[in-house]
């Protein structure tokens, strides 16, 4: 396969943006390696009420749906596979992938985003995907007219909590604090909403089952007083992890500079400390994670990516 002029890692709204711009931007050969269907995390949100312009209601896969056939109009290339490894030696980057693959580039964009934490309690790892889930559009219609917990302060908890209330007969929402990170409109939403029982000061102790799954979860509050809920539903949303892996070289040290927390470090322009390597979207430092800035990021990349390969290969 021909050298591409820019590798794009990652087809979320950052990698997808990134893929619009180079390629409308007149960089001929380009290529988003993706290991899933493209579109990235907010294809998982029931709801998103903060994208300019879109109004009504809609789901993070409607809003995301028509990105890919915009980019591959102007000439994208989609490879879904699985990247392992980026590497760099002299002028040239190589992409190599789990289908033992390998491919050289000039630039490479990379944002592969960040993924569900777990949170860390007892049953957790053994009841995953039996009954504990960080998904609530993926497995919120099993627990139809049920009761579920849901775990955590943030936008996503209280967010996906009041998309579980509509399906659910009701919602425990547990969360270790007794404010939330989440925004004061969400706030407000969750405190009006009738089937929804907030819980504060309380965190998860243990989720147990049988072999069918959850049967119930035994939270603790911070007076150290224990509460059993039954129900056959726990999610969580307990923040995300920066997917990095592909940045780490066989030596065990980053292509690139990192902070101490994984982001990537990038000046205003998305550059990293290697030239030619571009971070976008929620893997790098200070970003607001959302769907917005990582859009915003792939175009600042991507004009980026177009100069350097101008400069130094045409
Ligand atoms: P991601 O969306 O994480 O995309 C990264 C892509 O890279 C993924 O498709 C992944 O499959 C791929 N990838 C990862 N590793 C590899 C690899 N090794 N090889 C190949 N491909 C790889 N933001 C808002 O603005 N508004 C909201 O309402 C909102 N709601 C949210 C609700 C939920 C439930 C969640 C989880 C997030 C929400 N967010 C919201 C945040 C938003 O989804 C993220 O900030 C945004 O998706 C980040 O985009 P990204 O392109 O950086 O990364
Ligand atoms: P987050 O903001 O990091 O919130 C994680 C929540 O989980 C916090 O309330 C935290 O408690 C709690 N938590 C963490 N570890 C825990 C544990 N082990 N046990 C129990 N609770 C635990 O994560 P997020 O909600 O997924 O949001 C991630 C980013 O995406 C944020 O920047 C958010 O704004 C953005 N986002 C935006 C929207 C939107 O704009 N509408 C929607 C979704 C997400 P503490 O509060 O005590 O730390």
């Amino acid at each position: 396969m021909a050298i591409l002029d820019c590798a794009i890692i990652g087809g979320g709204p950052a990698g997808l943006t990134a893929g619009l711009y180079t390629t409308r931007g007149g960089l001929e050969n380009v290529t988003m390696f993706e290991k899933g269907m493209p579109g990235g995390q907010i294809t998982n949100s029931s709801e998103i009420e903060n994208y300019p312009g879109v109004t009504g209601e809609i789901t993070g896969m409607d809003l995301m749906m028509p990105w890919p056939a915009q980019c591959q109009k102007f000439g994208l290339k989609h490879e879904m596979v699985n990247v392992i490894r980026v590497t760099k030696s002299g002028d040239t980057f190589t992409i190599h992938n789990e289908d033992g693959t390998n491919v050289n580039a000039h630039s490479v964009i990379i944002g592969t985003g960040s993924s569900p934490r777990r949170a860390g309690f007892k049953g957790e790892d053994e009841f995953f995907g039996k009954g504990v889930s960080t998904c609530a559009t993926c497995d919120g219609f099993f627990y139809k007219n049920k009761e579920v917990v849901v775990i955590g302060g943030g936008d996503t908890a209280l967010e996906e909590a009041l998309y579980l209330a509509k399906i659910c007969s009701k919602v425990y929402l547990v969360h270790r604090r007794d404010t939330f990170r989440s925004a004061p409109n969400t706030v407000n939403r969750l405190e009006n909403t009738e089937n929804i029982e907030i819980i504060l000061n309380s965190s998860p102790d243990e989720v147990y089952g049988d072999n069918m799954g959850v049967t119930g979860i035994r939270i603790k509050n911070s007076s150290g007083e224990t509460r059993d809920i039954e129900v056959p539903g726990v999610f969580t949303f307990v923040g995300n992890d920066v997917n990095n892996q592909t940045l780490i070289q066989e030596d065990g040290t980053f292509l690139c500079d990192m902070n101490e927390q994984g982001q990537v470090i990038v000046d205003i322009s998305m550059k990293t400390s290697v030239a030619g390597l571009f971070a976008t979207g929620d893997m790098r430092i200070a970003a607001p994670k959302q769907v917005v800035s990582a859009a915003g990021d792939g175009a600042v990349a991507a004009l980026q990516a177009i100069s350097y390969v101008d400069e130094f290969f045409n």
